[in-house]
């Protein structure tokens, strides 16, 4: 687990919060939600020596419904949704560029956002205000989807898998807008965790059976599952941004070169006649060297995503570990390879989306969506800023 020694948030003790999500599933009062992360999905069979093949998404549902959670849902679902703020926020910036400092740094890695606030405070507010889509996610499952289910949001337990623990961090801190609701997640497990639980029920993980997931938010595109590696957030970000800037889809390949898992990548793509400078760091290392670049105009971007762990978040320090055998390449390629043989890959035509905006959003960056999915990064400190 590479995330762990990168880690500013000090992972190095678990906490482990598997007690309190089986209070919430044993709780008859409770509705237990659960979404999966992108990355989860190319790496959880690996500790019970599943295939990628055979380790699927649905096989993944039907293990956490055997565990006991009342609806599986998807993070790609989330991710569609941040892709649809972020690249629309990232448009409106360009738009007002004149009062606007450049690059754009994307905010779904809180382990960065974290590194960025505590070393580098002057480049916070170039970070998008759009919340990570773990925290989306609970947004609008305590929300939308708690109104689909006619209860009341403290009803919800929202639990999350995700790939490390920087992300338990980002669930408790108060990102949320809505008090009645409590926070956007309530519990965040990592893979381990998770693989831990679905031990202890004693299913043989090769005996599964495929589950579908629920639906709406069981719903991701491709773009929405790359975001579990380094580049794609980019890469889903500017198949959006294309489409809302010329009114038609790119080629859902146009934007690859960001792929790989080199730590520090730059292109110059064009949109629609304007030149468009992106980067792609990985570790936290090549963050702080990017950043010291910016400030003596060494280079200069327009939009940068940053991941904290080295190839991103496939290679979290919550992922199954293997002495000595880096597996975020490995995985990448998994996550890649689900793009590709999707039929749906532009998160703006993900019809889960579409209806949410169409029933509840009303459109990116309207007051509703502002008020539930986007955040302020200076409400919350630093140990250093008290
Ligand atoms: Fe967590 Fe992903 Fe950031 Fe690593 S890159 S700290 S796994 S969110």
């Amino acid at each position: 687990g590479q995330c762990i020694t990168h880690c500013p948030v000090n992972g190095l003790h678990e906490r482990d919060d598997t007690d309190r999500v089986y209070e919430a599933i044993n709780d008859p009062d409770i509705i237990t939600v659960v979404q999966i992360a992108p990355s989860i999905r190319a790496a959880w069979g690996e500790a019970f020596g599943l295939s990628p093949k055979f380790a699927s998404m649905k096989r993944l549902a039907s293990a956490l419904h055997q565990v006991g959670f009342d609806y599986i849902f998807d993070t790609d679902f989330s991710a569609d949704l941040t892709i649809m703020e972020e690249a629309n926020e990232f448009l409106e910036r360009v738009k007002n560029k004149d009062h606007e400092k450049f690059p754009m740094f994307t905010s779904c890695c809180p382990g960065w956002v974290r590194y960025c606030k505590a070393h580098y405070p002057e480049f916070v507010d170039q970070i998008s205000t759009s919340k990570s889509p773990q925290q989306m996610f609970g947004a609008i499952a305590k929300t939308w989807y708690a109104q689909m289910l006619n209860v009341p949001p403290s009803k919800l337990c929202v639990v999350s898998i995700m790939p490390c623990i920087a992300k338990k961090h980002e669930c408790a801190i108060p990102t949320i807008n809505d008090a009645d609701a409590g926070r956007d997640v309530d519990y965040a497990l990592t893979t381990r965790e998770m693989n831990r639980m679905i031990r202890s029920t004693h299913i043989d993980p090769h005996d599964l059976k495929e589950r579908k997931l629920d639906m709406p938010l069981g719903l991701g595109s491709g773009a929405g599952a790359i975001f579990g590696a380094t580049g794609g957030v980019m890469e889903a970000a500017l198949r959006t941004a294309y489409y809302a800037v010329t009114g038609e889809n790119p080629d859902p390949d146009a934007f690859r070169d960001v792929r790989g898992i080199e730590g520090w990548k730059e292109e110059t793509f064009d949109l629609n006649g304007t030149p468009l400078r992106v980067a792609v760091v990985s570790g936290l290392g090549n963050a702080g060297k990017l950043l010291e670049a910016l400030k003596r105009g060494d280079v200069e971007y327009d939009f940068v995503e940053v991941m904290a762990c080295p190839g991103g978040c496939v290679g979290g320090g919550g992922q199954p570990i293997h002495d000595g055998v880096e597996m975020a390449e490995s995985r990448g390629k998994i996550l890649y390879d689900i793009d590709g043989k999707m039929s749906l890959r532009f998160s703006h035509e993900n019809p889960s989306i579409i209806d949410c905006y169409e029933k509840f959003l009303g459109k990116p960056l309207s007051e509703r969506s502002e008020h539930l999915l986007h955040t302020d990064h200076h409400s919350w400190k630093m140990p250093n800023e008290e």
